[in-house]
């Protein structure tokens, strides 16, 4: 009875999964770490918390799309610390910006002007095209400052009753990791066991329209805002089908509501776009060309690469009449709009526009999903797909999200020289400096090819 061919197709099952797991246990011994490197390690695990899981790589140099570890090997960066890092790791002009200001002012509070923070503003509502800005500092500041905003609009303009305002997010979202924020999120770990939660959040599946304009067509009179990533980056960078932005901003405007975007990740050039948003131009959606795809958010959310990787700095921008409505002492920061802050993110901004690095993930973005489907086309066991815009891509790796596979890959990487993690689970984000160029570009789809073969 053994010998059935259902019975043979298992044993052979089993042995394959066998010699696989055996693959994955040498690709991983293949990541020796130092004594150096144990050294740190071993500190953080002693002394710090434990709320991440990184790589057992230890780095302590990084200039444009390199790293160094603490023993002089170079790696591509190719998580650029989740897209903060688009111009660069220290990049000069703005590294001296950032040393220049220091010597002079770093921090009055906002309790008195600073002779920075109104041409930052003028700068950075003249570049995004919205008549104010509120400066924070992290991306779940800016998150929560939009969210206020956003219902202090809806009582004092659009006159919701008091304590009833509603915000519509998305599914698989993820918008940072204060209490508030991690209420309307559908990760259990981020969610579990920190409530109790924030009331006023409903959460519908992404990228579908239909259930939009259901959300919002039930009792609109309390929704303020909706509330969205325009690709959903570290749910595993999901790209909703061409056409999504546009109707729920369509729908959100028939019903007075204001419509959010949060481009922490996506914005500021990673996309190949000046922000996603504004779908495959790089004008920042001013042109006349792409008027039919361009969405103007009502509240646009930035931060990460809006200093360059080298400063918490994120930023709330709105017109005036959605801005207005809040007054002093009702909300700010410490440090939000701070001098050396201010000064970072100009010319954060100015290096982008002047290096191209809009055009430049654009362009290479392609070349990048080429290559890597020449690698799905020809190792299907291995790989499902990839998918993704600008230098913001996933190869989705054919295993369930539980096994080890993709981290097993992102072991095999760093041994070879490349940096990158997966996310959750099976998801692997390849999301290098903008700065990085063609021959480096294909130089590091080398490396993933060589690991694609070797598993
Ligand atoms: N929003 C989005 C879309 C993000 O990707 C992130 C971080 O990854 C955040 C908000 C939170 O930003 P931060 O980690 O700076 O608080």
């Amino acid at each position: 009875w053994l010998y059935t061919p259902y019975n043979i197709e298992r044993v052979e099952a089993g042995i394959n999964n066998y010699l696989y797991d055996l693959t994955n246990m040498i690709m991983s011994t293949n990541t020796p770490t130092t004594t150096r490197a144990n050294h740190h390690i071993a500190l953080e695990d002693k002394h710090g918390a434990h709320n991440y899981h990184p790589l057992p790589v230890v780095l302590s140099e990084g200039k444009g799309c390199h790293v160094w570890d603490v023993d002089g090997k170079r790696y591509f960066d190719f998580l650029s610390a989740y897209s903060a890092v688009n111009q660069g790791h220290c990049h000069p002009r703005i590294i001296d910006v950032m040393v220049e200001q220091s010597r002079k002012l770093t921090l009055t509070s906002r309790a008195f002007h600073n002779d920075q923070l109104g041409e930052y503003e003028k700068y950075l509502t003249e570049y995004f095209k919205f008549d104010k800005v509120l400066p924070m500092n992290t991306g779940a500041e800016g998150v929560e400052t939009a969210i206020k905003l956003c219902r202090k609009w809806g009582y004092d303009k659009k006159g919701i009753p008091a304590n009833q305002a509603r915000i519509i997010v998305c599914g698989q979202n993820f918008h940072g990791r204060t209490t508030t924020i991690i209420s309307f999120s559908s990760d259990p770990d981020a969610k579990g066991s920190f409530g109790p939660y924030t009331p006023g959040f409903e959460s519908v599946p992404y990228g579908d329209v239909a259930a939009m304009r259901a959300a919002l067509a039930n009792d609109p009179a309390t929704i303020a805002g909706v509330m969205v990533e325009p690709i959903q980056g570290e749910a595993g960078v999901f790209v909703p089908e061409h056409g999504y932005l546009k109707a729920v901003a369509t729908a959100c405007r028939e019903q007075n509501v204001l419509f959010i975007a949060d481009e922490i990740q996506t914005g500021i050039g990673r996309t190949g776009a000046l922000l996603r948003v504004c779908g495959d131009c790089s004008c920042g959606g001013h042109c006349e060309r792409q008027a039919e795809t361009y969405v103007r958010p009502d509240i646009l959310i930035l931060g990460k690469a809006l200093s360059g990787g080298t400063y918490p700095v994120s930023a709330v921008l709105a017109d005036d009449a959605i801005m207005e409505v809040i007054q002093p002492g009702q909300h700010g920061s410490t440090f939000g709009g701070n001098p050396v802050a201010c000064a970072v993110a100009k010319e954060a901004l100015e290096v982008i526009r002047d290096e191209k690095l809009t055009q430049n993930a654009r362009e290479l973005g392609h070349i990048f999903r080429d290559e890597m489907q020449k690698l799905v086309d020809t190792h299907p066991k291995l790989l499902t797909l990839v998918r993704g815009k600008g230098l913001l891509n996933a190869l989705v790796i054919n295993d369930s999200p539980e096994s080890k596979t993709a981290w097993n890959f992102c072991l095999a990487l760093a041994s070879k020289g490349l940096l990158a993690k997966p996310t959750h689970g099976n998801i692997i984000r390849f999301a290098p400096p903008l700065v990085i160029n063609k021959e480096q570009l294909l130089e590091a789809c080398g490396i993933i090819a060589e690991v694609v073969r070797e598993m």
